[in-house]
C-alpha cells in the first residue's frame, strides 16, 4: 500500500448486505480519507413480505434506498441488476462483471461475503463471495477479460465478511451511527426500524465485546 488515500470496493449480493456487514468499517474508511464503491449484484425484488407487491417496483425502491444509504456514507454505488434470489444461474457473468468493477476502480481492499461459510443458506451469498473471489484472480491475470478491457489490476487485500474464521476486527465505535443510517435507508426492510437497529448495535457490541471495543466488525483479512 502507498501514502495515497485508500481506494475500497465492496460488494454485496442485495441492497443492504454491504452496509448490514461492513457499515462501521465503511465509515472508518472515509473517515480516513478512502475512497469507497459498492457494488450491489442482484436487484433486491425478493425483498418485500408483500405478496401483492410487483418485484420491478421493489427492485426500483430498493435501488432508491442504496442509493440514499451510499451518499449517507459517501460512498459511490453500481449496481449489477442480477435477479434477486437466482445469482447463481449468472455465476459467469457475475464475476466478469466483478472483474471490470475492480479493473475499473482499482481499488486496494475488496471486500464481500465470505463463500466459505459453514451452513450460508442464501444462494445469493455464496455466489456473490464466490464470483468476487473468482473475479479478483481475473482482474489480475492480463488476458482474464479479453480484448479490449480497462489494464489488469490486483487488489493487495481481499476481506470476507460473514465468515467463520475472523482475524481482522475493525473498531466501528466512531461509524457506528452512521452504520445504523445506513441501514435505517432501507426502509422498505424493516417493520421497526428502531428495534432492529438495537439489534444490528447489539450484534456489534458483541463481537467488540470480545476483543475490548465497544462495537467492532469481523472479517477474514486476506493478502492476496
Ligand atoms: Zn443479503
Amino acid at each position: 500500500m502507498t501514502g495515497a488515500p485508500l481506494r475500497i470496493l465492496l460488494v454485496g449480493a442485495h441492497p443492504d448486505d454491504c452496509e448490514l456487514y461492513a457499515g462501521g468499517t465503511i465509515a472508518s474508511w472515509r473517515a480516513e480519507g478512502a475512497r469507497v464503491d459498492l457494488l450491489v449484484l442482484t436487484d433486491g425484488r425478493l425483498g418485500s413480505a408483500d405478496p401483492a407487491a410487483a418485484p420491478g417496483e421493489i427492485a426500483r425502491l430498493r435501488a432508491g434506498e442504496a442509493e440514499a444509504a451510499a451518499r449517507g456514507l459517501g460512498a459511490g454505488i453500481r449496481f449489477g441488476g442480477f435477479p434477486d434470489g437466482a445469482l447463481a444461474d449468472s455465476r459467469r457473468e457475475a464475476t466478469l462483471l466483478v472483474a471490470r468493477a475492480i479493473r475499473e476502480l482499482r481499488p486496494d481492499v475488496l471486500a464481500s461475503h465470505d463463500p466459505w461459510r459453514t451452513y450460508e443458506l442464501h444462494p445469493d451469498h455464496r455466489a456473490c463471495g464466490s464470483a468476487v473471489c473468482d473475479g479478483m484472480i481475473a482482474a489480475r491475470e492480463a488476458h482474464g477479460l479479453g480484448p479490449g478491457s480497462p489494464p489488469a489490476h490486483r487488489p493487495a487485500e481481499l476481506w470476507l465478511w460473514g465468515t467463520d474464521h475472523p482475524n481482522h476486527f475493525v473498531d466501528v465505535s466512531a461509524g457506528l451511527e452512521r452504520k445504523l443510517d445506513a441501514l435505517a435507508s432501507h426502509a422498505s426492510q424493516f417493520s421497526d426500524v428502531a428495534g432492529w437497529r438495537e439489534r444490528v448495535a447489539g450484534w456489534n457490541a458483541r463481537i467488540g465485546a470480545e476483543r475490548g471495543m465497544r462495537a467492532a466488525e469481523a472479517f477474514r483479512r486476506i493478502l492476496a
